[in-house]
């Protein structure tokens, strides 16, 4: 029989597929051709049907969809570390903003991207879902590494000027489409930061303009008590009825963080079909508290899971960030069985992928998605023995682990080793912006 001829087949490994049964596949190979999965199965089967022009030998360690992280701001590596310990109005206002503005340029944020970006899929991510400023060099730093990503403009429109800024910010937008059109990896979302740094009107037409397009519409909300309180005592609603009143919710919004939540935000969310970016590390770290994960999950409403960005985490380890969703919300909960090992994987991948309104694309390993997946290494004395894949993906596994990464059926790192680009160039243009933000933190 003339076998069928694919590009890559990966096999030798346990396929955690994450489709709607939990199938795993023992002993199980993937066949790839072009940016799709075209067969998928034990490796016998696979064998007798495909030949491929490159063969990638799991040894052993589990194949698995790749990891969604579904909130950052890819550029902000480059402050990784500068303003720890500080409660988030201090560490925004006081820090990040002036930072910001005087050291974010089409430069830092390639660089700082860059960075991100080879850190994600050093540690598992196949997909990121990015707001920041100087997007089109987010654009081209994921191109190049091959990393898949939505990109978006922030947008902090208030006051006098905040139709100006937004005009500015939707032309911006209309050139990421057109410069992006043709991009096997990337697309576009419309970012406005929240609902208390941009003005009413610029909330509503920011959406008007999302829904033309068909882009999705992602804004941080209810991340602080100081913003729950404020709505309450300026306006006399949350943050999420004060949305819900610009008609600015809908399954095509996507909102990081949802921690401080009335009982109606989640009725009201869930009746809105609006998908939530959970980002427990970011959280805790600028004690901003703990979102009702599992009343969420309970509610059916969809989690994505998210790092934020590196200054307030400090990594993109997506690993490392499932341990802590499924930790902290047992903890909250008094709970030990709520956001199991098998519910946490399903969040940072095709719940993630649900989130990003990308289902049907990728987020498990089936016939016809992208291919986009990666290959862990189980021979590690904190990965031995095994008794349950779930238990060890989520508690034990580290972003380390990840040995192999395919991204729309292109390897873009084997054996830990990245293919598109110049490690040490990428670490030498990071440590000389870092040497210019340090001389003027010190001054
Ligand atoms: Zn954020």
């Amino acid at each position: 029989m003339v076998k069928i001829r694919a590009d890559l087949i990966i096999h030798n490994g346990t396929i955690l597929t994450i489709d709607d049964e939990d199938s795993v596949i023992e002993n199980g190979a993937i066949a790839i051709e072009s940016d799709r999965i075209v067969a998928i199965g034990e490796e016998d089967e696979i064998r007798i049907k495909f030949s491929a022009t490159k063969n990638i030998n799991a040894r052993g360690g589990i194949i698995l969809p790749g990891l969604i992280n579904t909130h950052t701001h890819l550029a902000m590596s480059i402050f990784r570390g500068i303003a720890d310990d500080m409660p988030l109005d201090e560490w925004l206002n006081k820090n990040i903003f002036p930072l910001e503005d005087e050291f974010i340029n089409k430069n830092s944020a390639y660089w700082g991207s860059l960075l991100s970006c080879a850190e994600m899929i050093l540690s598992g991510t196949t997909t990121f879902c990015d707001m920041y400023f100087f997007e089109k060099e987010t654009g081209r730093a994921a191109e190049k590494i091959g990393i898949r990503g939505i990109i978006g403009e922030g947008i902090v429109a208030i006051g006098e000027s905040d139709k100006a800024i937004w005009n500015n910010k939707k032309s911006l937008t209309i050139e990421l489409l057109n410069k992006f059109k043709k991009s096997e990896l990337i697309s576009i979302g419309v970012e406005p930061h929240s609902p208390y740094t941009c003005s009413a009107d610029v909330l509503r037409e920011s959406k008007q303009f999302a829904k033309e397009n068909k882009l999705l519409y992602i804004i941080h909300l209810a991340e602080t008590k100081k913003e729950f309180t404020d709505f309450e005592r300026e306006r006399g609603m949350t943050s999420v009825e004060y949305l819900d009143t610009l008609s600015v919710l809908d399954e095509n919004t996507l909102s990081a963080h949802c921690v401080w939540m009335s009982k109606d935000d989640i009725k009201v969310l869930k009746a809105r079909h609006v998908k939530i970016a959970h980002c427990p590390q970011s959280n805790m770290k600028l004690g901003s508290g703990i979102a009702p994960v599992a009343k969420f999950l309970k509610n059916g409403v969809t989690v994505g899971l998210g790092t934020d960005g590196a200054a307030s985490n400090n990594t993109l380890d997506m690993f490392s960030e499932m341990k802590s969703a499924a930790l902290l919300a047992k903890v909250a909960n008094l709970d030990p069985c709520v956001v199991s090992s098998r519910e946490t994987l399903r969040i940072a991948t095709i719940e993630g992928a649900k989130a990003l309104g990308k289902e049907q694309e990728m987020g498990s390993l089936e016939i016809g998605k992208k291919a986009d997946l990666i290959v862990i290494d189980m021979d590690k004395p904190h990965l031995m023995p095994v008794y349950d894949y779930y238990s060890h993906l989520v508690y034990s596994a580290k972003g380390s682990d990840v040995k192999t990464s395919v991204i729309n059926g292109e390897i873009v790192m084997e054996n830990r080793k990245l293919k598109n680009i110049d490690m040490s160039e990428m670490m030498k243009k990071v440590k000389m912006i870092s040497k210019k933000i340090s001389k003027k933190d010190k001054a």
